[in-house]
């Protein structure tokens, strides 16, 4: 008794585009049948690691292909973990893959060439086959032994149906009945041709099954060697491997149109024997049409594909890691569940992180224009590694960079090695700026004084960077610092200041204006004092507290949550003009406590903090009045 259900409109839409559009790549279909029959395969397989009772369980795991010249027709055959009458219900009736509601996003509203163009690069899955079949059946039985034949069979239009069916062997065979131009794919070299170019990596052989030479009848087929090496491009050596290959893997892999910045071939023997093909995507974020839109590696053992995306096998810092990894030594009855506390696991792991971490300390230190992409996509994972998990901090702080008052450029980086190579006479502690941006770390007043006396200072100016000194508290013997820290002493550091000093407010002059200063700024600031540093600006704010914790607020900041600024000590210029004027304003003069506010407000502006700015307006324009009337 045949059924009949509508497709979903989604579904009709992608038919519908498929149907009408001419491609030139359209024999794709064929690599997405194969990947499917493939999944099915790995499935069935994992499956009877923990299941004896599955039907047939000792049919080969294989693929075949039947083409019938007279019929017209193209047969998939695997032997895979099949499909019950629900199953194909819910598979086949609706669009499960991402890549093909993206490729109907993207054909949207263009018009059937540009389509053609692209469709290769999009996963669109069992559907392709309307781009050469105007008709296909799928008989499918599945692995449970109590479970009956099905049949689905469409044409392209708005439903499908289903039926009864009779097939005897587990798995699932897709039936196309091709399309009037596309008799090339009834040839066996021309599918030899697209099995080696699309599926040669497939882990089952694929065999092409001829037709019957003219004039014989008997049942035999030529039957010729699996059309694909079925060799995993991770266990083969490496030197036989070219950059292209690489690039080819990863893009059927990942279909991500970007080739990776770098990769990593593993193939270990002792004390753990895996083999690991290891990528570092472009970009941090997956692209549109994505394969792999989970963080995760896809872990084999032994050839057995155990988890499509595994987190465990790389620490979270390294979590942006793509790629494959097949193990020989972990057990095969390991389930899903279990697998996270198997020891192998746990070397396996070690291992991998160790690799990866000292290939990008290769890049670092021997190809430096390698590793900053890399680094400009993934410093935030790094720094988070490194605040996160002390013990590997040795490891991870090798691998920062820094922007620094040095060249003070964007485009030029500093790890803290170079920079401790290039510190200046007398030089003990290395210096930070805590800022929210570049712009604002090269303006921040702490700077003047370093700049002075030739001390680079490294800008911590990513946003996360705040988080660093929590950890960061010294590398190689020497002391980190940050450069609002009120207590550092540039004294016999680096070369002595060349600028002639203005002169400073006189002593007694100075004691009445930092009181009257800090009358009104009251409990804002800690205090008010008079700095040996400042040079060009005409206040800052420093903290005596010496706690790395006092960065703390800008994290909070970025979280979101509800912050206090930590009330700082607002050190002032007394060489400054703008310090002579106001110490010669009297103290019931109105001019006075808006110019302090607005000093203070200043300072905190430099810090990245933005008081509250509407009384920030009127209050500006209440000096300007005041600055006018002169
Ligand atoms: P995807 O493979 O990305 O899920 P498809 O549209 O290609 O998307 O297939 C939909 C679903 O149909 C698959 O997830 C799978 O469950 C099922 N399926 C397709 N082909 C087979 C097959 N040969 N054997 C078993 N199940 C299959």
């Amino acid at each position: 008794m045949s059924e009949q259900f509508t497709f979903q409109a989604e579904t009709q839409q992608l038919l519908d585009i498929l149907i009408h559009s001419l491609y030139t790549e359209r024999e794709i279909f064929l690599r997405e049948l194969l990947s499917n029959a493939s999944d099915a395969l790995h499935r069935l397989q994992f499956e009877q690691l923990t299941n004896p009772n599955v039907l047939d369980p000792a049919a080969p795991l294989e693929v075949r292909i039947f083409i019938d010249k007279e019929a017209r027709t193209l047969t998939i055959r695997d032997t895979g973990i099949g499909m019950t009458r629900d199953e194909i219900i819910a598979n086949l009736g609706t669009i499960a893959r991402s890549g093909a509601k993206q490729f109907m996003q993207a054909v949207r509203d263009k018009s059937g060439d540009q389509a053609s163009a692209i469709i290769g690069q999009f996963g669109v899955g069992f559907y392709s086959a309307f781009m050469v079949a105007d008709e296909v059946r799928v008989i499918s039985r599945s692995y449970r032994p109590d479970a009956q034949a099905v049949q689905w069979r469409a044409s392209g239009g708005t439903s499908y149906e289903i039926d009864s069916a009779d097939k005897a062997e587990r798995g699932t065979d897709v039936i196309l009945h091709l399309k009037e131009d596309a008799d090339e794919f009834l040839q066996p070299w021309k599918l030899h041709d697209i099995i080696r170019r699309h599926s040669d990596y497939v882990a089952f052989p694929i065999y092409v099954v001829s037709p019957k030479p003219e004039g014989q009848n008997d049942q035999s087929q030529v039957e010729e060697r699996p059309a694909n090496s079925q060799q995993a491009i991770w266990r083969r050596a490496p030197q036989e491997i070219t950059e292209d290959d690489y690039k080819g893997f990863y893009r059927a892999f990942s279909m991500e149109f970007e080739p990776p910045l770098h990769h990593i071939h593993v193939r270990a023997d002792v004390p753990l024997q895996y083999y690991a093909l290891l990528y570092i995507p472009a970009s941090n974020q997956p692209g549109m049409f994505s394969l792999r839109k989970q963080p995760g590696l896809k872990l084999y053992a032994r050839k057995i594909l155990i988890q499509e995306y595994n987190t465990d096998l790389l620490p979270d810092y390294l979590s942006f890691v793509q790629g494959v990894v097949d193990s020989e030594d972990l057990p095969l009855n390991v389930s899903r569940e279990s697998i996270k506390a198997d020891r192998g696991m746990v070397n396996l792991k070690n291992a991998l992180t160790k690799r990866v971490l000292s290939d990008l300390r290769k890049l670092m230190d021997k190809e430096r224009e390698r590793y900053l992409p890399i680094y400009k996509q993934y410093a935030r994972f790094l720094k988070q590694g490194l605040v996160m998990h002390p013990t590997e901090r040795a490891e991870l702080e090798q691998l920062l960079l820094f922007n620094s008052s040095r060249d003070d450029s964007p485009d030029s980086w500093v790890s803290l090695s170079e920079a401790v190579e290039r510190m200046v006479s007398g030089q003990q502690e290395l210096y930070y700026v805590v800022a929210d941006d570049f712009a604002s770390a090269r303006r921040s007043p702490h700077l003047e004084a370093f700049r002075a006396r030739g001390i680079e200072v490294l800008y911590f100016c990513d946003p996360v960077d705040a988080m660093l000194p929590m950890s960061l508290t010294e590398f190689r013997g020497y002391k980190l610092r940050a450069v609002d820290d009120a207590n550092i002493d540039l004294k016999d550091v680096g070369q002595a200041p060349q600028q002639a000093e203005a002169e400073a407010i006189e002593d007694q002059a100075l004691l009445d204006l930092v009181g009257r200063m800090k009358a009104v700024l009251g409990e804002r600031v800690r205090g008010v004092r008079a700095s040996r540093v400042l040079v060009g600006s005409a206040a800052r704010l420093v903290s005596d507290d010496d706690s790395q914790r006092r960065h703390m607020f800008r994290i909070n900041r970025l979280l979101d949550r509800e912050v206090e600024w930590p009330v700082m000590t607002l050190e002032v210029n007394p060489r400054h003009p703008l310090l002579h004027n106001l110490s010669k304003l009297s103290a019931d003069s109105p001019t006075f406590g808006l110019i302090v506010e607005q000093l203070y407000e200043t300072a905190l502006l430099q810090e990245g903090m933005h008081p509250d700015p509407s009384s920030m307006a009127e209050r500006l324009t209440q000096l300007m009045q005041a600055a006018s009337q002169a």
